[in-house]
């Protein structure tokens, strides 16, 4: 029914020869019968004469119904699709009226049908326009691995028209080296989209970064396999932009870590060299000599803590995936302190541990860490409060292990929760601090997968949490300690 044009109110006019026989029929037969019957010669010949000529009328009548709808659709073949009538006074019959709602029905429809295809046209346009202005390459493949169809970014980038690149074998096509070959080769056998997963196109001078997702999708009923629709992203400018700052951020960590360790060391340095200076002017007594030679020791033992720690600090990521009992590090590291370094503060310190299964991480990394913690909230206590105490707590929060170090002392001031984990921050005067505990802490936790930080919601002191994962959650195998 192609190219109809439908005119409603250009009727079909009927076929007025037929009108006018079964007419002139009709009028014979009728006077003949009238006749007969008025002259009485032969009443049942008469009768009979009338049926003859009314049946002859219908017929006539009935077939002016035919051929109006046979005009009707001879038009309607033309293109025009519209409603057939008979020409006159004489009122169409059934068929002519179920004619004209059958065409009626179909010229609705193709309305319809009409307004989808616009819609459709609409819609492949706004399609077309959405995958042109993509800033990235796409093709879409037909279940036999070639090339259905494509977007402008696809032909600059094969360097192909599209009716060449729709006659290319995907493979052929994009040159993939033997890992790319075989992720893609992969995804298509068993169907397995890909997101984002980076490839090599090209070799030699040509040779380019960029990412792959793979979208599957059934093409049609009868197809054998899935139809795909394969995105390429280039990313080598962003990895090559990527790989400089990363190279110039680690001048700029190397360059403040040289300044930290510079300022660091000159302190102790600086005072060594002069009461070296006094011991060499000579003339000093005994006992000032003694307490030089005594500064000069402790300075030095400073530089070699300071270098202690940095070296701690850059074997950071040689860490082994280790397992330890958290709750047992904890008990030794309390040991410690109290019977040795920590015993000057006089500080009690309370523990609260839960039963806890091995977390990641070596027990000499975390005795680093707590030594650290602890150290700090003994430090910040003995000062300031007025019944120091410092409580340590384990327990177990979903696959991982928190382990607090709460102490009553000044607390962090405001602003300052994340500055205290940088190196060589410290607020400790007097050659006290080096500033790299907290960093070189937060790095052990974070290498073994944990993490910590300050409690910044904590008032009345200051709250450490060192979070640590479980090591039966992790894939990673531990060798325990
Ligand atoms: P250092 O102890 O050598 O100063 P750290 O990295 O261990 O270096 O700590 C950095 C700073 O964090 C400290 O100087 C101190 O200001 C602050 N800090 C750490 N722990 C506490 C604490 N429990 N209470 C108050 N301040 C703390």
């Amino acid at each position: 029914m192609e190219g109809l044009n439908r005119a409603p109110d250009e009727r079909v006019r009927a076929p007025s020869w037929a009108i006018a026989a079964a007419a002139a029929l009709g009028a014979v037969a009728f006077l003949w019968a009238g006749w007969k019957a008025v002259s009485g010669s032969d009443a049942m010949l008469g009768e009979f004469a009338f049926a003859i000529a009314a049946g002859v009328a219908g017929f006539f009548v009935g077939r002016r119904d035919v051929t109006v709808i046979h005009r009707a659709i001879r038009r309607a073949l033309e293109g025009h699709l519209e409603p057939a009538q008979a020409l006159g006074r004489w009122r169409h019959g059934r068929a002519v009226a179920d004619y004209n709602t059958l065409a009626r029905r179909l010229s609705s429809l193709l309305d319809e049908m009409e307004r989808s295809q616009l819609w459709t046209i609409a819609e492949r346009n706004r399609v077309d326009a959405i995958l042109q202005s993509l800033p990235c390459v796409m093709l879409v493949v037909d279940d036999d691995l070639f090339v259905a169809s494509s977007n402008d970014r696809a032909e600059g980038l094969f360097g192909r028209g599209g009716t060449e690149l729709r006659a290319s074998n995907l493979f052929d096509l994009l040159e993939l080296d033997d890992e790319g070959r075989e992720l893609l080769r992969e995804a298509f056998l068993y169907e397995q989209p890909l997101s984002n997963r980076e490839i090599v196109l090209g070799s030699g001078e040509s040779r380019r970064h960029f990412t792959m997702s793979v979208t599957f999708f059934k093409c049609a009923l009868e197809a054998g396999g899935p139809c795909s629709v394969i995105m390429l992203q280039d990313v080598d400018d962003y990895r090559r932009l990527q790989q400089i700052t990363y190279q110039s951020e680690k001048f700029v960590a190397m360059g403040r870590l040289a300044g930290g360790v510079a300022h660091e060391l000159n302190t102790p340095l600086g005072t060594i060299l002069g009461y070296a200076q006094l011991l060499n002017a000579g003339g000093a007594s005994e006992a000032k000599r003694a307490q030089y030679g005594q500064a000069i020791y402790s300075e030095a033992k400073r530089c070699a803590q300071i270098i202690d720690n940095l070296l701690a600090y850059a074997r950071r990521d040689r860490c082994v995936p280790e397992t330890c009992d958290i709750n047992a590090v904890i008990g030794i590291v309390i040991d410690t302190i109290c019977n040795c370094r920590g015993n000057r503060y006089n500080v009690p310190i309370d523990v609260d541990l839960c039963e806890c299964p091995p977390v990641l991480g070596g027990s000499g990394q975390l005795d680093i860490v707590l030594v650290n913690i602890v150290m700090n909230a003994l430090q910040a206590t003995s000062g300031s409060a007025r019944e120091p105490r410092v409580l340590v707590a384990s327990r177990v929060e979903g696959a991982s292990a928190i382990v607090t170090v709460t102490d009553n002392g000044p607390g962090i001031a405001a602003g300052l929760h994340n500055r205290i984990f940088e190196p060589f921050f410290t607020t400790k005067g007097g050659n006290k601090g080096t500033g790299l505990g907290l960093a070189i802490s937060q790095s052990i936790a974070v290498s073994v997968g944990g993490a910590l930080h300050c409690d910044t919601t904590f008032r009345g002191g200051a709250r450490f949490v060192l979070k640590l994962p479980l090591a039966q959650e992790s894939s990673l195998g531990g060798t325990g300690t």
